[in-house]
């Protein structure tokens, strides 16, 4: 494995903690620009690449991130493709699983590393953990294999020593350092002494890809989650609602629901209306079983259909994607049941 002079990276900067400086009179992080934000990490002269700089203006916190946004990083990503072995987009910690799942859909084909990173601290502080993280997430973009080819070719986020693949990841902790979890699939890599890459789970380099970005995200969906209690006269509003196309259903366990009729009946009419209801676990680990119970199977003849093991951020970046393509209901349904990015194991 080398990084050769000629490898190139382009940084881009989003916003986020790891950008941010405390206001003296108010206490609030605010951002700080681009520029002071570099001067913090000298140590990014030695490496032996090309390193090259993108930076929102104004930058944002990741809280205000958005479809409109997500095309814009598609927009630079594809126009730089060419120009570039490797990118790496500094990010606010909030959404930053929301933009690396939405991203691995909008770049289809892509065979370079897209890594995302950002920090519980920011860059100045004494403590931050924003040096190590952007430092190790650049040498991660500039990997290459003897044969000149990316060491992982999708989109990841790196953050406190774990590699993930980006659509597998959740933020689990508003304090900790490792802040992000990867559940349901193994880690790419792991950085201690060494970054220790775990090849088999790497996306395969295929050298016929080619980079088909995609700008549209149709975000007409909701997040439903079940809690015992729920009310009708609510939900039914919700299932109705004309302008709602997909719904992600935050379910019990294995994908169980409570067994009213009103519920069956009110999804029943949603999926018959052509809206596509995917069936996730709130649990953070484990898989849809819809089989399993009968407060599963009666969702199942509802027309709703499994999210698998997918992640709340993978599932809802997924149907707002495939909505956006304005394919029909029964081909989104059928696209959200296979894995497309490697976002659901089936
Ligand atoms: N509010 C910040 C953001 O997501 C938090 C962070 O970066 O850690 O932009």
């Amino acid at each position: 494995m080398s990084a050769s002079s000629q490898t190139s990276i382009l940084l881009i900067y989003t916003g986020g903690t790891i950008g941010m400086i405390q206001n003296p009179e108010t206490g609030a992080l605010g951002n700080f620009n681009f520029d002071q934000l570099l001067l913090q990490v000298p140590e990014i002269k030695q490496f032996n690449l090309d390193i090259f700089a993108y930076a929102f203006e104004p930058p944002i916190d990741s809280s205000d991130m958005s479809p409109d946004l997500w095309a814009e990083l598609v927009r630079i990503i594809y126009s730089n493709y060419e120009k570039y072995d490797g990118f790496v987009i500094l990010h606010g910690t909030d959404t930053m699983a929301f933009t690396a799942s939405a991203l691995s859909f909008m770049l289809e084909g892509l065979m370079k590393p897209v890594i995302l990173t950002g920090s519980q601290l920011p860059i100045g502080a004494l403590r931050t953990d924003g040096k190590e993280n952007l430092l190790t997430a650049i040498e991660i973009a500039a990997a290459k294999n003897d044969d000149g080819t990316p060491v992982v070719p999708e989109v990841c986020i790196f953050f406190h020593e774990k590699l993930m693949r980006g659509n597998r990841t959740t933020k689990i902790s508003a304090e900790n350092f490792d802040a992000f979890e990867s559940n349901n699939y193994p880690i790419l890599a792991h950085s201690g002494i060494e970054i220790q890459y775990y090849r088999h789970f790497i996306r395969p380099y295929d050298p016929k890809a080619t980079l088909k970005p995609h700008y549209k995200m149709n975000a007409d969906i909701i997040i439903f989650s079940l809690f015992p209690g729920i009310q009708p006269t609510i939900v039914k509003k919700i299932l109705k609602s004309p302008d709602l196309k997909g719904i992600i259903f935050r379910t019990f366990g294995s994908g169980n629901a409570p067994r009213f009729s009103w519920l069956t009946q009110s999804l029943t009419e949603a999926t018959q209306a052509g809206k596509v209801i995917v069936n996730i676990t709130q649990c953070s680990t484990g898989s849809v079983k819809m089989h399993l119970y009968e407060t599963g199977c009666q969702l199942l003849e509802a027309g709703i259909i499994s999210g698998h093991d997918s992640t709340v951020e993978a599932a809802i970046t997924k149907l707002m994607y495939l909505i956006g393509q304005e394919l029909p209901p029964e081909s989104i349904r059928a696209e959200m049941k296979r894995s497309i990015a490697g976002e659901i194991s089936v």
